[in-house]
């Protein structure tokens, strides 16, 4: 049997620049595995910085004729595409499961959420329309036209394959920006059929590219892309690490930058909260992807005079959860990506113990093995435990009591970073208070779930810059030009 059956794939594994499907130019490959089964699913070319180079090259001579289509030409390229995800859903879904682990249900939700930025971002490109500015001079028109910024790279992470892409890839292409792509090393498979979808949509060769590698070539592949001039902008998701150095590298020749880091969310439950929505939306907020979000509610604050029930209820619907394959029908908690996710969650476990905090449940490598853990409940975490001041990013809830709402919201924003903030009340005065003293870019209230293709998703302090989704998605990827025209009337 071929790799692609095996796997499930929508078209070739191999990368794609230009238009054409390309394996490494040393024709080496790297295996790609499942992570419930450790099986491999298939092998893909290790590209590096030559192939980069020519996939720059390609969207660069793609530029002039993607700028030049008009915005509805554009937006229609992209329904189709988002069409052609929905039909696909189902296969999709399953290539994501067995690539990333995550339960079928979520995967097919991802690939849902993931044909929605092309649907959002394809009419707003049409939006995308500068001012004419009050002039104050007689004979004169001053205007601000909106153009697109050029070239752009894209640099996703594994957690959600597939829509992290079409978060990026959407308001770049509706902008009039050709993309190069370098996916995750553990999560090739999904870029490929996603661009095999672009493929089958009909989007002209050089507009979107993707360069795929193992992880000892993404060091390569990140300079040329954040250090060649042709390159105008640079959009990352992934650890805030290697944001920086990103970062860093696209100074010299002053990239447009947008990060989307790590976060290390709150979640308060205030004394007046509905217990049963804060639950609720609690096992979403934190076992959602086994906890493998950079969203995830990473340290829970509760009142001290619900702490108890909070706590009891919390580690009921915990011991609850279902934990295994991703395909398998029932699945609440899939495996972590790896072995080093594991050891993380372990020291971050080890660590509050040892400052005092007590296991309600699980706290151990699940019987499965290989890379499952046991959703796991800790209480009394002290906030200078390791695993309230860094992302967990596994099923482990750390639980801590506050006492008054100015504790609650010093404590929540005692973290370099600053992406999602959750709390529960039902105090209108209140909600607006901590939503403007929480030091976050998304605040959710009263609920676990708020991703959506019409607003603005990012973080501030050291979880990033720039915004994806709504108007400002697409904003990002466009530059603002001054037209003044002087001497209309003469
Ligand atoms: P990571 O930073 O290790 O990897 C992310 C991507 O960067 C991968 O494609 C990887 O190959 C690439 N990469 C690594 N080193 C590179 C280099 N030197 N040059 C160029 N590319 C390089 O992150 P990860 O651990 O895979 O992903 C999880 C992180 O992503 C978490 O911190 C999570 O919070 C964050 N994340 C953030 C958001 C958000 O929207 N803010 C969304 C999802 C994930």
């Amino acid at each position: 049997m071929s790799a692609p059956d095996r796997a499930g794939l929508l078209g070739p594994a191999l990368g794609y620049v230009g238009g054409r499907w390309t394996a490494a130019d040393d024709g080496r490959t790297f295996p790609v595995t499942d992570p419930a089964t450790g099986q491999i699913l298939a092998e893909v070319p290790r590209m590096g910085a030559r192939e980069t180079v020519r996939a720059i090259q390609a969207a660069n001579a793609a530029a002039p004729g993607w700028r030049a289509l008009s915005s509805d030409e554009r937006g229609q390229l992209l329904r189709t595409w988002a069409a052609l995800l929905i039909d696909n859903r189902d296969q999709l879904a399953r290539l994501l499961v067995r690539e990333q682990g995550k339960p079928l249900p979520e995967a097919a939700q991802e690939v849902t959420y993931a044909a929605s930025f092309l649907d959002w971002f394809a009419e707003e490109g049409r939006r995308a329309y500068g001012d004419v500015i009050p002039a104050g001079l007689p004979g004169t028109r001053m205007t601000a036209v909106r153009e697109p910024v050029g070239v752009g790279a894209c640099i996703t992470p594994w957690n959600f394959p597939i829509a992290m892409i079409t978060r990026k890839a959407a308001p770049a292409l509706a902008a009039g920006c050709p993309i190069v792509l370098k996916p995750a090393e553990q999560t090739p498979l999904c870029a490929l059929a996603v661009c095999a979808l672009s493929e089958r949509a009909g989007i002209p060769a050089g507009v979107f590219n993707v360069v795929v590698g193992d992880a000892e070539d993404a060091p390569a592949v990140g300079l040329e892309l954040t250090t060649r001039p042709e390159v105008r902008k640079l959009s990352f998701t992934g650890s805030t690490t290697v944001g920086s150095l990103l970062m860093r590298q696209a100074a010299d020749t002053i990239k447009s930058v947008s990060l989307e880091l790590g976060g290390n969310a709150p979640f308060i439950v205030f004394d007046d909260a509905d217990l049963d929505v804060a639950i609720s939306a609690a096992m979403a907020a934190k076992f959602r992807n086994a906890g493998q979000t950079c969203v995830s509610a990473n340290r829970f604050l509760v009142a001290d005079s619900v702490y108890d029930d909070f706590l009891a209820a919390l580690a009921e619907h915990t011991a609850a959860l279902a934990v295994g394959n991703g395909l398998d029908p029932g699945t609440d908690v899939g495996p972590l990506i790896d072995q080093a996710a594991i050891r993380k969650i372990e020291r971050h476990i080890a660590d509050a113990v040892h400052r005092g905090a007590k296991v309600v449940t699980g706290g151990e490598p699940h019987r499965l093995g290989g890379t499952f853990f046991q959703p796991t409940v800790l209480a009394d975490c002290p906030p200078n435990a390791e695993i309230c001041c860094e992302e967990t990013f596994g099923p482990v809830a750390a639980v801590t009591r506050f006492n008054d709402e100015d504790e609650a919201v010093r404590h929540a924003n005692k973290t370099p970073y600053g992406l999602a903030a959750y709390f529960f009340t039902r105090d209108t005065r209140r909600v607006w208070r901590v939503s403007e003293a929480l030091e976050t870019g998304i605040v959710a209230v009263n609920t676990g779930a708020f991703s959506s293709p019409v607003a603005p998703f990012g973080g501030v302090k050291q979880s990033g810059l720039g915004r994806e989704g709504g108007r400002e998605g697409i904003g990002d990827w466009m530059e603002t030009k001054y037209v003044c025209h002087g001497g209309i009337d003469g």
